[in-house]
């Protein structure tokens, strides 16, 4: 069976004008017996998609449509395809590709194969350039795709496929749950997710931001502790009592308190990292005298994988939880990419189809 789907989106062509994108024709992946073709409806607008037009990564493949949040509806299966057929309504993340083959990927942790292919700007094995959401389809192989609950809608589950996701694996390896106090830093897209995730796997929550705006909305949220990290000496009340923190600052200076949250930590309590500042923004340094009085640790975390994504959207659909949102025509990314730039997004922006068939 084939379909009639055009393959086309809202593309970087000049990286010059990384916000400037262009209704553009690409060549999708070959499609294969294992793959799933999606007519998309919806795509979230992540915080990656704006390091990667800006080139804050390195310099990107073009032409690029960027989008790793996406929700469509099936068009088309391979014959391999178990679980997944034509109409249902399913999502892609940040990956769309691994080995199959290696020990993380027998593991379930196929998020952490050397060999993964993201979304967009990744590469196939024959050479055609990965094309993320901000157009009309994607094909993805099904270890990639995520079926949606009936229960949860398209728009509310597009953010989860990255932003969601993302969250909900530090948080769910490293024991939030009932009895632990987990700490998130950055409230924005990813940071938002961290607090709802949070209380409803029943973990008390310390919010940190220095953002006096957010402060109404963070309650809302959920969080049972809010801290302003602009008052004197913010962190120092809480030493040796976090069980987890997750950060999602994608924003690092050398003068980032680094040492100031991991001191906050319980003994062998955790900071994960998640958020991915430009390449040229080191962690700030660090002294042994920041991890060893506690026993603490410091790591990171890398998206999700198929196996967390379901847990993530069975929660989601248990404890009914919806992410906050603001919805525009796909021709307005544009808008969307310079407030998520800006730190305007409250608190994330999700992309609706607005490519005509023809
Ligand atoms: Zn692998
Ligand atoms: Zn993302």
């Amino acid at each position: 069976m084939s379909s009639n789907l055009e393959f086309k989106g809202y593309a970087l062509t000049d990286a010059s004008k990384w916000s400037d994108l262009n209704l553009t024709d690409f060549k999708p992946k070959t499609f294969q017996p294992d793959d799933v073709e999606i007519s998309i409806t919806h795509c979230g607008v992540c915080g990656s998609d704006v390091h990667t037009l800006t080139q804050g990564w390195g310099e990107s493949k073009l032409p690029l449509v960027v989008g790793h949040e996406i929700v469509g509806k099936v068009t088309r299966v391979g014959k391999n395809v178990v679980g997944i057929k034509q109409g249902d309504r399913v999502g892609v993340g940040a990956q769309i590709g691994s080995c199959m083959e290696c020990r993380a990927c027998k593991a379930s942790y196929e998020n952490y194969c050397p060999h993964g292919i993201p979304t967009y700007n990744g590469q196939y094995p024959d050479g055609i350039v990965s094309q993320g959401g901000y157009g009309t389809a994607i094909r993805a192989h099904q270890q990639f795709v995520f079926p949606i609950p009936d229960e949860i809608e398209s728009r509310d589950a597009a953010s989860m496929m990255c932003g969601g996701l993302t969250v909900f694996s530090p948080l769910k390896t490293h024991g939030a749950g009932p009895g632990k106090k987990v700490g998130v830093v950055g409230i924005g897209g990813l940071g938002h997710y961290a607090v709802l995730w949070a209380k409803a796997m029943g973990a008390e929550v310390y919010a940190f931001t220095h953002d006096q705006s957010k402060m109404e909305d963070i309650k809302k949220m959920g969080a049972d502790h809010i801290i302003n990290t602009e008052d004197k000496d913010w962190h120092k009340p809480l030493a040796l009592t976090l069980d987890l923190i997750v950060s999602t600052r994608d924003v690092f200076a050398p003068d980032t308190p680094l040492g100031a949250y991991l001191s906050m930590l319980f003994v062998h309590g955790k900071f994960i990292t998640v958020g991915i500042p430009d390449a040229d923004q080191p962690l700030p340094a660090i002294h042994s005298f920041d991890v060893v009085p506690n026993g603490c640790m410091l790591g990171g975390s890398a998206i999700g994988s198929k196996k967390e994504c379901m847990e993530m959207l069975e929660l989601a659909k248990r404890k009914g939880i919806k992410p906050w949102i603001h919805e525009l025509p796909m021709k307005e990314a544009k808008k969307a990419l310079e407030d998520v730039k800006a730190n305007r997004v409250r608190y994330r922006y999700v992309l609706t189809q607005d490519i005509q068939a023809e």
